[in-house]
């Protein structure tokens, strides 16, 4: 069958792997709007970051000029464990779709903590290090973010607080067990250990908690602790800077065998694995010389680029952090609890909104039956087990798919395969049952989260 001249898996040589990652900010025209200050409505300073984040990541979080930062060794050793990750060509789901098109994807679920997370949660937890900082604080919701910095934390001897979705913290306690075996400090959130959490439990009693508090129960607990720095593991510019590799990785491994993808496909919750994988093709959209069709897929229950607003909106619950310029459903908006596919964010990453809205990228929604339905034919041929956000990308991979089926054209078709999904068989168990239910919101309850966003005029 993998008979052809392409190796079924694309494996690059360790010295391939990227010395430095790529800041495609430095290439737009358009940058993406800064960050506010929310008290004084002025753009967040690296001093006023500093407060909150490590001082070098407060740096690369505001650069829109340096297009290549050096990847440190000590980041590079430890990428080196489960990095380059294999560019796969996908000849089992070509063959059982019938498509002339060529199908290939960058699988980032090698590691133990089982999705591309890892490559940033390594850089955070260096540059944490390096400013000899005891330890970091951060959210965590379905638990993959949660446990690649456990596992990057107990590398560099850091501390690690997760303030971890109730929710998820009650339903997934394998991923839990996990974390503390990593050494974390896991804490169900809304917690009674900080402020905020307690005002919610007050508030809202028996709530089972949202990415937006817990971000800004983490936050707080790291600005109120000596030698505590706070983290997070998408949206941001930083996150999309180190989550490159996987992108410089994936145009090297095409490099090496002569390939262009037309199409370039990934599922978009804060925006990073989609930012990271099409950073150097985007790059070279940017700059004149060559063309590619990048699509963004989201949940069509939590549809921040397909129906959200591009505005100026609160991170978090407790609008603790600084504003961004997004396209966002509201801080306040939470997705239906039938929801099980992941990708629940509010926000965009400002990067991802701004290629965007230039037109360099298009977004597309898709509902969840669907999405499992696309997972559990791409498990049965090709083998990996994908995560639910990750299905995303698949469903519309196979949808291109069969496009080139019809029109007899032999596209070639990279999609992100960002994780695994080991811990989500409650899920998978749902959709094995026909018990997972689709459930699209309605303008009113879309109305219900813009009614949050706040007025600001910068
Ligand atoms: C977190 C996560 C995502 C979504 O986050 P992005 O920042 O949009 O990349 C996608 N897939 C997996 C497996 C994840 O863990």
């Amino acid at each position: 069958m993998a008979s052809e001249k392409i190796p079924y898996k694309t494996y690059l040589e360790e010295k391939e792997m990227p010395l430095r990652w790529y800041n495609v900010r430095a290439d737009m025209k358009n940058k993406p709007a800064p960050l506010l200050n929310p008290g004084t409505l002025k753009p967040m300073t690296v001093d006023e970051l500093s407060a909150v984040f490590c001082r070098e990541l407060a740096e690369q979080e505001l650069d829109d000029t340096t297009p290549y930062f050096d990847i440190p060794d000590e980041i590079r050793d430890f990428y080196r464990m489960y990095r380059p990750s294999p560019l796969v060509r996908a000849y089992f789901l070509e063959k059982a779709l019938g498509t002339p098109a060529h199908v290939y994807y960058k699988f980032e679920g090698n590691n133990t903590s089982g999705s591309h997370k890892l490559n940033s949660a390594i850089a955070q937890a260096y540059y944490a290090k390096k400013q000899g900082l005891r330890g970091v604080t951060t959210e965590t919701g379905a638990g993959q973010w949660g446990t690649a910095l456990s596992m990057a934390c107990s590398y560099f001897g850091l501390d690690c607080k997760v303030f971890m979705v109730k929710v998820s913290y009650e339903q997934k306690p394998f991923r839990r067990e996990v974390m503390r075996t990593y050494g974390a400090d896991v804490t169900p959130s809304p917690s009674m250990t900080t402020n905020i959490g307690r005002k919610i439990n007050e508030e809202f009693p028996g709530t089972g908690g949202s990415l937006g508090c817990a971000i800004s129960e983490a936050v707080e607990a790291a600005v109120g602790s000596d030698g505590y720095r706070y983290v997070l593991g998408s949206v941001l510019s930083q996150v999309l800077l180190h989550q490159s590799v996987i992108g410089l990785e994936t145009k090297a491994a095409f490099d090496k065998i002569g390939v262009k993808p037309d199409v370039i496909i990934g599922c978009a919750g804060g925006g990073s694995n989609l930012g990271g994988l099409i950073a150097p093709f985007a790059g070279e959209m940017l700059r004149g010389e060559n063309q590619y069709r990048i699509i963004a897929v989201e949940p069509a229950s939590c549809p921040s680029l397909t129906r959200g607003r591009y505005v100026y909106d609160f991170c978090d619950t407790g609008k603790v952090c600084p504003l961004a310029k997004m396209y966002t459903l509201g801080h306040d908006f939470i997705p239906s609890p039938n929801h099980a596919g992941g990708l629940r964010y509010h926000g965009m990453s400002s990067v991802v909104t701004q290629l965007y809205d230039d037109g360099y990228i298009e977004a597309t929604s898709v509902e969840q039956n669907d999405v499992f339905d696309a997972a559990v034919r791409f498990a049965r041929v090709e083998g990996i087990l994908p995560a639910p956000e990750s299905s995303h990308a698949i469903k519309v991979a196979m949808d291109e798919a069969l496009k080139c089926k019809e029109t007899g054209e032999e596209k070639n078709i990279v999609f992100g395969l960002t994780g695994t999904g080991y811990f989500d068989l409650v899920a998978y168990q749902k959709f094995n049952d026909g018990a997972l239910s689709d459930y699209v919101p309605t303008d009113e309850d879309l109305a219900r989260g813009f009614a949050t966003i706040p007025e600001v005029n910068p």
